[in-house]
């Protein structure tokens, strides 16, 4: 049984790091839960939660355990929580319209989510602009100091936080959205905000992963589709695998034969448009004035009665399963999760989807993966937060 030695301080930032991020992903947890996690003594883990209360990160609650079927003994049951005063981030979505904005807590806790409709050309520096006004307004207002910000952009985003390929807002290549955000900042009196960037579907996995369908899984695989394109994640024991410049699992450039559908990255037959709402739609016959989503989900539900549906249907099916099987060859996840489209078709044609998987399937081992539909809202806004926390969770003393 491990103990905190008082000699080596790096361990105890360890297990305050391990403490704080289990109460995180969990929101309430049993303190015998958490000692039998941490894998540390009473004493220890009581030294553990002792600091963390003193940082107000967490609180401690004292309660008689309610579970029906579970016999009392008579002692009370310690219960571990978020501090309601512990330090909040505020989270940015920028999709193809309009840009989201929330302030997020830890436990993967959102705040009232404001919309904004894009400005009108989207360059650079108009959405970012506005993305410093929204973000002052709210760092105006507020009378607790935000410990960051956390930027979801519809870009694959290298490791200095540049969007390298913003194809949704016709960027150019390579814009360094973090610097240029920061400065932006700093010009409005707000010098001291740290400010995170990351690719929108990286960090909806890395959400999914931490509060939503991928708890529990070791290896989470996260393909979604929104409204156009594919994209996704895949996160290894609570952390993003970026690569080595930051834009690993770009999934939608994955190319799925025989599709020749011309793709925003210059090649053709890839995923991103073989297999996206888009795509369905296509295939399902004339152009409607829906909007893009809601269309291919009616041409879904319509897919028993109509034969042109059907088709459609079977055909994007058939393009995911193969990119998906192309993906559980390479990477062996323990668990998939499916976003937006993905997880109606999961719900609608699971047979279908996982027959496809496994005829393309190295070792049939992708039969035995656990599927699940996305659990969470606002994935990408809880995961621009869940970036922005990363620091705090990984030395809670920063909330000294
Ligand atoms: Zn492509």
């Amino acid at each position: 049984m491990n103990t905190i030695p008082t000699t080596s301080p790096d361990r105890v930032g360890t297990s305050l790091s391990r403490a704080l991020t289990l109460v995180h992903t969990n929101r309430t947890a049993l303190r015998s839960d958490l000692t039998e996690r941490l894998g540390l003594t009473r004493t220890a883990t009581g030294l553990v939660l002792r600091e963390l209360e003193t940082l107000s990160l967490i609180r401690s609650t004292t309660a008689t355990r309610a579970d029906p079927g579970t016999p009392t003994t008579g002692r009370p049951s310690h219960t571990v929580a978020i501090h309601p005063d512990a330090p909040t981030v505020l989270a940015v979505q920028v999709q193809a319209r309009s840009v989201l904005i929330a302030e997020a807590h830890l436990g993967g806790v959102l705040g009232q989510v404001d919309e904004v409709p894009l400005p009108e050309p989207t360059t650079p520096e108009s959405v970012l602009g506005l993305i410093a006004d929204l973000l002052s307004a709210r760092l105006t207002t507020t009378n607790r100091r935000p410990f960051g910000v956390g930027l979801a952009m519809p870009s694959a985003v290298g490791s200095d936080g540049t969007a390298l390929a913003a194809h949704p807002l016709a960027w150019p290549h390579a814009v360094p959205a973090r610097r240029l955000l920061t400065e932006l900042l700093a010009r409005a009196g707000h010098s001291d905000v740290r400010v995170h960037v990351g690719n929108d579907a990286n960090l909806a996995a890395l959400a999914e992963s931490r509060h939503g369908a991928g708890q529990g899984a070791a290896q989470m695989l996260y393909v979604m589709t929104g409204q156009v394109g594919v994209g996704g994640g895949l996160v290894i024991d609570g952390r993003l695998h970026l690569g080595s410049a930051g834009y690993a699992l770009e999934i939608g450039h994955i190319p799925v034969p025989p599709g020749d559908h011309p793709c925003r990255c210059g090649n053709r037959g890839c995923l991103d448009v073989e297999a996206d709402p888009m795509a369905l739609l296509r295939a399902a016959g004339p152009p409607t004035t829906e909007p893009t989503l809601d269309a291919a989900l009616a041409v879904i539900a319509r897919r028993r009665v109509d034969p042109q549906a059907r088709a459609a249907v079977d055909l994007v099916i058939g393009r995911l399963a193969g990119g998906l099987a192309s993906m559980i060859n390479i990477l062996n996840p323990d668990r998939v999760v499916l976003g937006g489209m993905y997880a109606e078709l999961l719900a609608a044609e699971e047979n279908r989807l996982r027959s496809g998987i496994t005829a393309h399937s190295f070792l049939d081992q992708a039969a035995r993966i656990d599927f699940r539909s996305a659990g969470l809202g606002a994935a990408t806004l809880v995961g621009a937060g869940e970036l922005a926390l990363q620091p705090l969770l990984d030395d809670p003393r920063l909330a000294a």
